[in-house]
């Protein structure tokens, strides 16, 4: 991928089969990204108008970031990677000239997917922040705002935010032609633990005593990273125990799990 400073370019390799559960979602976004990339001419013909902005939200580690990249796969689009934590902390004027930039190159290399990370730190309602912010944000925003309504006559380009935050967006990127798509990606449910398991257990060795169900079912709250990480842990457990092992085996598993805490809690998720 090329880089320059804030925003890396590719067409990620992540594609749906990556993704444990979660099959709504994935339709959905299939519909509102690859349909109007794949099938223009029949968009242009009905003059219907794609969706412009999609707005993910959810708690993190719930594989927004992994959605937006298989999306970007399915379609074959250029991946362009922006963070508002980054944006908001360039110097003046610079964080205006990268949003500006990066939507310019989108066009350039379109189908083209921009992937807005932390979109609240730049997107935060109007009159919301301490006095010294505001500035700050409100430019951002503005600049934002305008750079939406410039992709109306874009062909191929989408914006896809993602936030812990929903509430926080200002309502004004909420109106049709900007983000008129918002889905939810929740914590995974059981039978997405699951998946997720397998996932990550795809390219493991791992003993026929292992029985990824049954962790699925002690895993209530664990978001998708931390199903991962625990998988990952397993291994090395595995290893730790014995560098010559040839599997992971049950033990493995449920000695990281017994020593994990999910970071959600049922309060937040409810
Ligand atoms: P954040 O809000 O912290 O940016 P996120 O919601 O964007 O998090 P991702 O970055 O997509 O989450 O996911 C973090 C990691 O967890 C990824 O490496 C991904 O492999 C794994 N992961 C999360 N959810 C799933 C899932 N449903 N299936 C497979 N892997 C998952």
């Amino acid at each position: 991928p090329s880089i320059t400073r804030g925003v890396t370019v590719e067409i990620p390799k992540v594609s749906w089969e990556d993704i444990g559960g979660l099959r709504d979602l994935n339709k959905k976004l299939q519909q509102a990204v690859e349909w109007p990339i794949k099938h223009s001419d029949a968009f242009s013909r009905l003059s219907v108008s794609p969706v412009r902005g999609v707005l993910l939200h959810g708690p993190p580690g719930c594989s927004k970031t992994t959605l937006a990249k298989a999306a970007a796969h399915a379609a074959q689009a250029s991946f362009f990677s922006l963070s508002g934590a980054e944006l908001y902390s360039m110097y003046v004027g610079e964080s205006e000239a990268l949003l500006r930039d990066t939507l310019r190159r989108a066009r350039l290399a379109a189908p083209s997917i921009i992937f807005f990370d932390e979109a609240d730190v730049v997107a935060a309602k109007r009159g919301g922040s301490s006095s010294s912010n505001i500035a700050v944000g409100e430019r951002l925003l503005s600049t934002l705002l305008t750079e939406m309504d410039g992709l109306e006559q874009a062909k191929g380009i989408l914006v896809l935010a993602a936030t812990n935050r929903p509430h926080a967006i200002d309502a004004a990127l909420m109106s049709p032609g900007r983000f008129d798509l918002v889905l939810y990606v929740p914590p995974p449910d059981l039978e997405s633990r699951y998946e997720i398991l397998r996932v990550h257990t795809r390219n493991m060795k791992v003993g026929d005593d292992v029985d990824l169900r049954g962790i699925a079912e002690d895993t209530e709250l664990f978001t998708g990273a931390e199903l991962e990480g625990l998988c990952r842990e397993a291994g090395i457990v595995a290893l730790r125990e014995n560098i010559t092992t040839t599997v992971v085996c049950n033990r493995h598993f449920q000695t990281v799990k017994d020593a994990l805490k999910p970071a959600l809690t049922k309060e937040e998720v409810d």
